[in-house]
């Protein structure tokens, strides 16, 4: 039996017990709003009740801030929508009435298309920008209801929509609102541990690896807006129903900032987190009732005290396992051995050419007619001083920057500039000069992350966790499990990747590089700051790497390393190829043993 299927039997009791911990809290929250009917009065179903709506716009909103790290603060425009469509659906004040249920649905489907018309701007405008469009949307909605009286009453406002039994009763509303509540937040969580939520916070932290592992910021953002736009206004519906008569005051920009904050204080991408944040900051203002006039001044003192207390939110203080100590003195030990019979071999006879490739930076000519050529099975060391070019050439390979003359080419087809996002689909992976990690989430997600565009299953089978989601996350947790033995880190998998040495994150990068099962691998400095043990252990996983089929391309100080494992090395400096051949030829090149080698 190899190490690999035993562990991943070993792993089998191990991870259900994961789920159960996981679902634990879930589970005791669910028994306490349960319960709360039989210990309590109808004051309390109100407060239920809201809670529970809030929830459902914020079980979306989270995957937008929490997860995707975009500041969309105008919320409470998308519950004002879903609000004023249900009501006037059911008051038939457009066509005959609706039935409420109805109603809800199609507030859900305008949501889901005003979700994406205010989440577009996000895919341009960075922080603020994007912050302040979503802030004017929100007064663009306020004044249409203003306005638009004969429909919306203006400023007299409309009664809300009535369920019918058994949900018109305090407690049967409430129970119908926890019911969302519940699916939402199964939903959400649901995409949260997805290969989608995986994409999301991706892109919140390490936007250029998330676009090297071929994800497309585009296509998972607006699939998250529609979802959080249709929750958001249904959670409108609902609320317009327990207000019983809405008016465009009834939706402040208060409410949009309980959104947010309880997202903060939930600490990102944690679902449970933001669900105790939201539900302390509906209670809150309750138990301190005298204080409600404050309740803004509130919320700045609690979130000033999380952030300073616990800057990682509520799920940082409740991550438990995340406490305990590492063992000190680590050190990586790569099992190369098990790369093929985890990866595959690589089938590829192309060749990755680069002829008289210029780029400019401004004046500075960073590379300047450029050749070079990675074959299959092959390691090319690139060396050269800093400054030489090096890093530009990976750059310009993977589609970061446009060379201004000369062809690249895979084979006989061209590679186009300018669609980084397009690369992993070609087979090319890499890593880069400063790891680039999601700190907050485990090791194995950073991994799992590089196989995103493995996945078959599509957004909504993630959502309702249908066969092809759950075949996905089997085969990606297994794939990265078994890299993460390759790599020597298995023993890391669940720990928060924040917590690791930097030698130890160049590893989770050629892991996560190695979940494309790439034809060519570029390698930017992957010994710095290893010790030189490690050295020697990362020489031979990058020979079995080449040894697979992958074409490597490593960019590299260590001359050692260089002229120990390379089949081709390309000395450049001042961004010509001061010298190209093989590492005996390189070593016997006059120029390069007195400029460079020191020799
Ligand atoms: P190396 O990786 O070999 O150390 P680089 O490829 O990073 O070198 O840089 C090559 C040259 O291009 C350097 O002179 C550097 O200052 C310049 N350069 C690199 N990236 C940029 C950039 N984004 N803008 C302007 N100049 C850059
Ligand atoms: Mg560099």
């Amino acid at each position: 039996m190899s190490v690999v299927s035993a562990a991943r039997q070993g792993g089998d009791a191990g991870s259900l017990r994961a789920v159960l911990s996981a679902l634990a809290p879930y589970a005791g929250l669910l028994a306490i709003a349960l319960i709360l009917p039989f210990v309590s009065n109808d004051y309390w179903a109100l407060i239920g009740t809201r809670a529970a709506i809030y929830w459902v716009l914020v079980s979306g909103l989270n995957l937008i801030v929490g997860f995707a790290g975009q500041l969309a603060i105008g919320y409470v425009a998308l519950l004002t929508l879903g609000a004023y469509t249900t009501s006037v659906l059911v008051a038939g004040k457009v066509g005959a009435p609706v039935p409420v249920f109805v109603a809800l649905v199609a507030a859900g489907v305008v949501g889901a298309i005003s979700g994406v018309i205010v989440g577009l701007p996000a895919l341009r405008l960075r922080t603020f920008y994007f912050a302040m469009s979503t802030l004017g949307f929100a007064t663009i909605i306020t004044q249409i209801a203003l306005a638009w009286q004969s429909v919306t009453g203006g400023g007299i406002g409309l009664a809300g929509p009535e369920f019918p039994a058994p949900f018109n009763t305090a407690w049967g509303y409430y129970y119908l609102c926890l019911g969302f509540a519940a699916i939402c937040t199964w939903m959400s969580a649901n995409i949260g541990g997805s290969r989608f939520g995986r994409a999301l916070i991706a892109i919140r932290d390490a936007e250029v690896a998330a676009e090297a592992s071929g994800i497309s910021k585009p296509r998972v953002l607006i699939a998250v807006f529609l979802f959080a736009g249709a929750l958001a206004a249904i959670a409108g519906g609902l609320f317009a129903s327990l207000q019983t008569y809405i008016t465009p005051d009834a939706f402040t920009f208060d409410l949009s900032v309980l959104f947010f904050i309880a997202i903060l204080i939930g600490g990102r991408g944690s679902i449970l987190g933001p669900l105790l944040g939201i539900i302390v900051l509906t209670i809150l203002p309750e138990i301190a009732a005298p204080l409600a006039a404050w309740s803004t001044f509130l919320y700045a003192v609690l979130l000033l005290v999380i952030v300073l207390a616990a800057p990682g939110g509520i799920a940082a203080l409740i991550d438990f396992k995340n406490r305990r100590p590492l063992a000190a003195n680590r050190s990586i030990v790569p099992r190369p051995a098990a790369l093929v019979a985890t990866a595959g071999k690589a089938l590829n006879r192309e060749t990755l050419s680069l002829r008289g490739i210029v780029l400019h930076f401004g004046s500075v000519r960073a590379i300047d007619g450029i050749d070079l050529d990675v074959a299959p099975g092959q390691v090319h060391g690139l060396i050269g001083p800093n400054g030489s070019g090096k890093t530009t050439v990976l750059n310009v390979i993977s589609g970061y920057y446009a060379a201004s003359a000369g062809t690249l080419t895979l084979g006989a087809s061209p590679l186009p500039a300018g669609m980084p996002g397009l690369r992993a689909a070609r087979g090319i992976a890499r890593t880069f000069q400063t790891p680039r990690i999601v700190g907050e989430a485990s090791v194995l997600q950073n991994v799992m992350i590089g196989g995103t565009i493995a996945g078959k299953g599509t957004f909504l089978e993630s959502m309702l966790t249908l066969p092809r989601h759950r075949r996905d996350q089997r085969e990606l947790a297994a794939a990265a499990h078994a890299l993460l033995e390759v790599v020597g880190l298995e023993a890391l998998a669940e720990v928060r990747a924040d917590r690791l040495q930097h030698s130890e994150l160049r590893f989770i990068e050629i892991a996560r590089a190695l979940m494309l099962r790439p034809d060519f691998l570029l390698l930017d400095e992957p010994a710095a700051g290893l010790s030189s043990e490690e050295i020697l252990r990362l020489g031979v996983l990058i020979k079995a790497i080449s040894l697979r089929g992958t074409g490597v391309l490593l960019v590299e100080h260590h001359a050692d390393l260089i002229f120990d494992i390379c089949d081709q090395v390309t000395v450049l400096n001042l961004g010509k190829v001061l010298a190209a051949g093989t590492p005996s030829e390189i070593r016997a090149h006059k120029e390069v043993v007195s400029a460079y080698l020191g020799g």
